[in-house]
């Protein structure tokens, strides 16, 4: 699940939660407010039987009022705190305010019949009123907490299987969490089960879910595991476990194997036996994560490695190497949609002499996330490389900036090149040449304006058939670059049958080169030795000033670095291009 969808989830959660929550607590007061209604309802209640009998009046603001209608207004204050002890305190507000207005009534009568004093008798209707009005407001309350029980109840019950749904299970996590607990989260999910539903029908499948949570709900809920088993559905085919009380690793996969081994008996629906296997994924709480994004993200990423690896071997614990797996995987997708919605794009970085004069640019491919967000070549590079889709991005690197390249060199009379990165496994590919030609005519690019960039460690690893390419692309009129010249291993006698037109000394030596006098002498033995073998040497990476100064120096044909251009977009390569023109 994407990490938008993973938000939205838990917003929805959230929003789920704080509802139930503020319904949950409707009609609590606290319980001063019980013992200040009911003070002020014995209170109304003395001061109205003492006025109600009098017939005697007061003089307030001017008039003559009767103390009976002051008995009234008592009246009424009292009926109002029964009225609000039965709303907001439940079967206690309930079962005192009917004792009260029971016990009442009869007092009230006696007074009228004993008096005959029929004053009195409203009050007796008042109080009647009331009780009705309280058992109704009882009911209704009544009604209204069976409805948020059923709420509160399908809020965290998953409806095929019955058992605690995603929510409830992400509630006892952050419980848990909260409550320093150690525990851990199991990620499950059933192997090959979208074939029972695509063969059988989801009937079918949900028969059979239903089938695999009873057998494993039975493990949880009759301990016969050593730990304490939570068992939730977080979707479809998947499952979680949280499992406490376990005193050791081994003891929790003793846990998971028990879950693992009731599956493997047949599970007998419609008349069909299923085989069903499942891949367990955990983490532990705070071991391997100290909040629940991790934990559910490391015990979902031990899951997928389990899936991925195919082993018999079906339960894993998170490893941090296994975050590696996950990133690789994420970028070779980017890399796949990169391709296929070809949104690969390049940046040029222009290649100076040391007096400054524009040489070329070579190209750099640059690619985005689904998020919008760069990543860097140093990343998918090598990714590209080892699940062999670097032909792919090199072409596509090439040929839309040989199209850039070839438009730009009709505007200009500037001798530039064009220098582009190709991996030895693509060149050693028996239409790479084809491709090359085919891109060059496209264009409109001559080869002496192109050049090719090789590493010089990979060249070494596949050395003969390496060189016999090379020698093909040489003979068509293409320059040949050895770059990061330096980190790799090759001997004289092999550079020197090397046909190379341009080392590129690399970036690691020209850091090291002002503050270690011996790495500025290797420099300089590199820079004579690639100008013996008849070679041009370029110093890649130059960011100061300094290291400029010391480069031109020591003989070094042309620079590239941030000192004199960073990449850039192929607008402002253009701009350069132009400007240099004049
Ligand atoms: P590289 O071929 O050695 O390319 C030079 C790298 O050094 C570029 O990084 C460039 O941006 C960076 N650089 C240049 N000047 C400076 C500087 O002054 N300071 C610093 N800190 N860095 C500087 P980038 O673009 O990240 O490329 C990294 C590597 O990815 C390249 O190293 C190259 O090996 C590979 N790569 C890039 N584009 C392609 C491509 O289209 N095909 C293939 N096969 N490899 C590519
Ligand atoms: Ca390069
Ligand atoms: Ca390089």
């Amino acid at each position: 699940m994407g990490k938008k969808n993973d938000d939205e989830v838990k917003n929805k959660n959230k929003a789920m939660e704080n509802a139930i929550e503020s319904l949950a607590t409707r009609g609590k007061a606290p319980a001063f407010a019980f013992a200040l209604l009911l003070i002020l309802y014995l209170a109304a209640a003395i001061m109205m039987s003492m006025l109600a009998g009098s017939d005697k009046t007061i003089k307030m603001l001017g008039s003559e009022i009767s103390l009976y209608a002051i008995a009234g207004t008592f009246s009424s204050i009292a009926n109002i705190s029964i009225i609000f002890l039965a709303l907001y305190f439940g079967k206690p507000g309930f079962v005192t305010t009917l004792t009260l207005l029971i016990v009442q009534t009869p007092v009230i009568l006696m007074a009228v019949l004993k008096q005959h004093n029929l004053n009195s008798l409203p009050g007796v209707f008042g109080n009647v009123l009331a009780a009705i009005a309280i058992v109704l407001i009882y009911l209704n309350n009544q009604k209204v907490d069976r409805y948020q029980t059923r709420l509160r109840d399908q809020a965290v019950t998953d409806r095929l299987t019955g058992l605690p749904n995603r929510f409830a299970c992400s509630e006892l996590v952050e419980r848990f969490i909260d409550h320093g607990e150690k525990f851990a989260y199991v990620s499950i999910d059933l192997n090959h089960f979208k074939s029972i539903n695509d063969t059988m029908g989801r009937n079918t499948g949900n028969d059979v879910l239903v089938e695999i949570a009873s057998r494993w709900r039975n493990i949880a809920e009759e301990g016969l595991t050593k730990t304490k088993d939570i068992l939730s559905r977080e979707s479809g085919d998947e499952f979680s476990l949280l499992i406490r009380g376990h005193r050791s690793d081994a003891e929790l996969r003793e846990t998971i194997k028990c879950y693992e081994q009731v599956l493997s008996s047949s599970l007998t629906v419609d008349n069909c036996d299923f085989y069903i296997t499942a891949s367990f994924g955990y983490a532990e709480f705070p071991t391997d994560a100290n909040n629940s994004d991790s934990l559910f993200t490391y015990a979902d990423a031990a899951m997928q490695e389990v899936k991925r690896a195919g082993s018999s071997e079906h339960i894993l614990r998170f490893s941090p190497e296994l975050l590696k797996n996950e990133r690789t995987l994420e970028i070779e997708s980017m890399i796949r949609a990169a391709l296929e919605n070809d949104t690969v794009y390049f940046n040029l970085q222009p290649q100076f002499s040391t007096e400054k004069k524009l040489r070329g640019f070579e190209a750099l491919a640059r690619m985005r996330d689904s998020s919008g967000t760069a990543v860097t070549p140093s990343e998918f590079i090598p990714i590209a490389e080892k699940v062999g889709l670097i032909d792919k991005l090199d072409t596509s690197v090439f040929r839309k900036s040989a199209e850039f390249f070839g438009s730009v060199m009709k505007e200009t009379d500037l001798d530039l090149t064009l220098s582009v990165n190709v991996s030895v496994r693509h060149l050693m590919k028996n239409d790479f040449l084809d491709e090359v030609q085919s891109v060059m005519r496209d264009h409109g690019i001559k080869a002496e304006n192109l050049e090719l960039e090789i590493t010089e460690s990979i060249m070494i690893d596949s050395a003969e058939k390496a060189l016999q390419c090379i020698s093909d692309i040489k003979k068509m009129g293409i320059r040949i670059a050895i770059d990061d010249f330096g980190t790799g291993y090759s001997s004289l006698s092999y550079l020197y049958k090397f046909p190379a037109d341009l080392l590129k000394v690399d970036k690691s030596f020209i850091d090291k080169m002002n503050t270690n006098d011996s790495s500025k002498e290797y420099v300089g033995a590199i820079i004579k030795i690639g100008h013996i073998m008849g070679f041009d040497v370029i110093s890649e990476g130059v960011e100061e000033q300094e290291q400029l100064d010391t480069l031109k120096s020591i003989g070094c044909d042309y620079i590239q670095g941030y000192v004199w251009g960073k990449p850039l977009s192929p607008d402002d390569a253009r701009t350069l291009i132009l400007s240099q023109s004049k």
